[in-house]
């Protein structure tokens, strides 16, 4: 087992969606991120709070095993998120980022996480993701996601992540976005011409696709009848995709294939409730259990023969 760092933001989240609302809520890329890691490998977390943070969900983290030596608490507000899923559960409309105590965060590493062999930039400011990757070793894989605020904000800063991680993940309509172009396959040559081996384009519902090397591999999402609240779902993937390459040591294709499947597997349990409800309350038998379910929806027994 491999450790895996991980920077991101730590959040206090009031969401909306057909089904209920919450306010001041438990959120943020990292937080999602670790939980979901943390019932695969060890992980660390790279982030910042305010004096507003309730010190019960850093316990609740704690609780999981999760290393915060690298979180800071400093004076001021918590960043906010507000967001609100109106017709499409896929897509999120932001009302309100307040991104308060990282205006001014300067994360530095303490020495134990410089050596991390798994590094993962959750969607945060590419200022701050590129200072935590100068800060760990250049052996490590590493993997950066993003939204449409920093593209639309930092676009050039962004370029410079994508340019220096081993693996991109994307929303589908922020790889579009991204590159200017409407068609998929071409939004991701555009990505890939910048360097990353690996890229991720996540579909909400409609799952995820990894490209390697001209390679294409296709994971559905675990199929729900009742989607509660979608928040942080692409957070919860990419850390359960991340948390199974730390775990087993690995990032060859194989390795990640099975790793999209484990991410699409605790991604489908945190999206039955608000914020990390549901992920808190899952443990690595449920994960067997719906990954075994999910092996027998994607496998064909065949010889590759159609007549
Ligand atoms: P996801 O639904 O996986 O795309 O991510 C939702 C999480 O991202 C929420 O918990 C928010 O707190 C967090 N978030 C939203 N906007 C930003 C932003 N601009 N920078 C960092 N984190 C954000």
């Amino acid at each position: 087992m491999a450790e895996l760092l991980v920077i991101g933001s730590v959040a206090l989240d009031s969401v909306e969606t057909p089904f209920g609302s919450v306010e001041d809520a438990l959120g943020g890329s990292a937080t999602y991120f670790s939980t979901a890691a943390s019932l695969l490998t060890g992980v660390r977390v790279v982030a910042v709070v305010g004096e507003d943070f309730p010190e019960d969900h850093l316990e609740t983290l704690r609780g999981r095993g999760i290393d915060l030596e690298g979180l800071q608490r400093v004076p001021g507000r918590t960043f906010r998120w507000s967001g609100r899923y109106v017709d499409d559960l896929n897509q999120a409309v932001t009302l309100d980022t307040q991104l308060n105590v990282f205006e001014t965060f300067d994360p530095e590493l303490p020495d134990s996480y410089k050596d991390s062999p798994y590094v993962f930039l959750a969607n945060l400011h590419p200022a701050l993701q590129l200072k935590v990757l100068e800060q760990t070793s250049g052996d490590a894989f590493t993997g950066a996601d993003t939204m449409n605020y920093w593209i639309e904000g930092e676009r050039s800063l962004l370029e410079e992540v994508f340019r220096r991680v081993d693996c991109v993940m994307i929303n589908e309509a922020e790889a579009l976005e991204f590159s200017g172009e409407s068609n998929i396959f071409r939004a991701v040559r555009v990505i890939e011409e910048l360097g990353p081996e690996y890229i991720v384009v996540k579909r909400g519902e409609y799952g995820a696709v990894l490209w390697h090397r001209g390679e294409i591999f296709f994971i559905p999402a675990f199929p729900l009848e009742e989607v509660i609240d979608p928040t942080g779902a692409g957070d919860t993937f990419a850390g359960g995709l991340f948390g199974y390459l730390a775990a087993s040591d690995g990032h060859q294709t194989e390795d990640l294939r099975r790793g999209l499947m484990v991410g699409s597997v605790l991604a489908s349990y945190n999206v039955e409730d608000f914020s990390l409800g549901r992920l808190l309350s899952i443990t690595r038998e449920d994960i067997t259990m719906r990954a075994g379910h999910f092996e027998r929806m994607i496998h064909i027994d065949s010889d590759g023969s159609v007549f």
